[in-house]
């Protein structure tokens, strides 16, 4: 089939699926099973593929400094962007004001929050290595598979013929997953059908919906318009004054990608598409793909940390708080980290927001008031999480090029 006719089938797939939830509710549980089996076969390359392209990505880059240079760039690069997120959401939410007015009505500390009090900083960072590898696959614990992955691809180069016959099994392995990722997106069009339908008609169809949203209407407005500056403006901006590439071509080129981050809402997920997105699609080169995105969908969420800036100053609004610029500050900061800090999985910003409100002293009880509407929030940040990525390795890929061409090469 052509790329364009599976792009069109895959937004059909959402509308319709937005359709069948909003006007049939819970019946639409009746497709939940595709929409699982669709995220679990994305789920199942996920392992397999962070491995591989981590190992091929950093033997592709070569030599030890290069490897630390670029990924000391990237990791500038998805700082940047993630701070400049933070700010608009913070400029929006002190605009908007959107819980001035609103009443708190829930007492009790979310369960999916419970136990997370003491979840600190030195804990985001311990969450680089892993005791058990095995385990951490089982659990989709990305990080320390990236870590290892890349110490373990790092020390193959060094390795000499032997060293080079590893990389080349894994890179075998890569294109194998990736040849399933081609034949995955056949099904994304009626799996994100699926998953969309099934979770509008299991948060009780297009009523229920339209009901909360009268509740803490302004606050998902404030979210959405800070989200859609950040994924309209600031970064097609940053994407074309870097690489001066056409942002529309760019984004109709990603659509898949950013429709099943849409319908999965997880970046972990989406990662198979996004890596052949950005290949096949835009062109970006096979050892940016396979460095960047991986890391990229692990760390770089512009989506959920400006989110989590506009959650906790919406709770502190409700509770007629004022915070001043200090405070601010550090919503600033811990916002930032959440965002790093957050798996790629649905509703994990939910948790690293408990550290957000901790910081400047919010009670954890605000975090339900979010909750009935974070379904829908988290599939939109999500989308600009994988968009943020997406352009980051367009971004990314273009320094490169430009490094290589000053005569940076080894
Ligand atoms: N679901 C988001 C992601 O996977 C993370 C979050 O904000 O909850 O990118």
């Amino acid at each position: 089939m052509k790329k364009n006719g599976l792009l069109y089938l895959m937004i059909a797939g959402i509308v319709l699926g937005i359709f069948s939830g909003w006007m049939f509710g819970n019946m639409m549980l009746a497709v939940e099973w595709i929409g699982e089996m669709f995220l679990d076969a994305l789920k199942m390359l996920v392992v397999p593929l962070i491995i591989s392209s981590m190992i091929v990505g950093i033997a592709g880059l070569g030599d030890i400094r290069k490897v630390g240079k670029t990924g000391f760039i990237a990791l500038s690069y998805f700082l940047i962007t993630t701070c400049i997120a933070v700010g608009i959401g913070l400029v929006m939410v002190n605009i908007i004001e959107p819980g001035v007015a609103v009443e708190m009505t829930v007492e009790q500390v979310p369960d999916k929050v419970v136990g997370k009090e003491s979840v600190a900083i030195t804990d985001i960072l311990k969450s680089f290595v892993s005791p058990n590898l095995v385990q951490s696959m089982a659990n989709m614990e990305i990080l320390p598979l990236i870590m290892f992955s890349l110490v373990f691809g790092g020390v193959l180069t060094t390795l000499g013929e032997p060293g080079k016959r590893a990389i080349d099994f894994f890179d075998t392995v890569n294109a194998a997953i990736m040849k399933i990722v081609h034949l995955l997106m056949y099904f994304a069009p009626i799996g994100v059908f699926a998953l969309i339908a099934s979770k509008l008609g299991a948060a009780g169809g297009g009523d229920l919906f339209l009901a909360e949203l009268a509740k803490i209407g302004k606050y998902v407005t404030t979210v959405i318009s800070a989200l859609l500056i950040h994924g309209l403006v600031v970064l097609p901006a940053i994407l074309y004054m870097i690489t001066r590439r056409n942002p529309i071509i760019y984004f109709k080129n990603v659509v898949g990608a950013l429709t099943t981050a849409f319908s999965t809402a997880s970046s972990s997920a989406t990662l198979p598409i996004t890596i052949d997105c950005a290949e096949k699609n835009n062109q970006i080169s096979r050892k940016s793909c396979l460095f960047v995105l991986p890391l990229a969908a692990t760390v770089n969420m512009n989506g959920t940390a400006l989110y989590e800036s506009v959650a906790a100053m919406f709770i502190a609004q409700m509770l007629g708080i004022q915070l001043g610029l200090g405070d601010q500050m550090i919503i600033f900061l811990t916002a930032t980290l959440a965002g790093i800090g957050a798996a790629g999985i649905p509703e994990a910003g939910l948790v690293t927001m408990v550290m957000v409100l901790q910081s400047v002293g919010l009670p954890l009880e605000g975090i339900g008031m979010l909750l009935s509407i974070d379904w829908f929030l988290d599939r939109c940040r999500t989308t600009i999480n994988v968009w943020g990525d997406s352009i980051g390795a367009g971004v990314l890929d273009n320094l490169e090029e430009k490094w290589v061409e000053r005569g940076g090469k080894n």
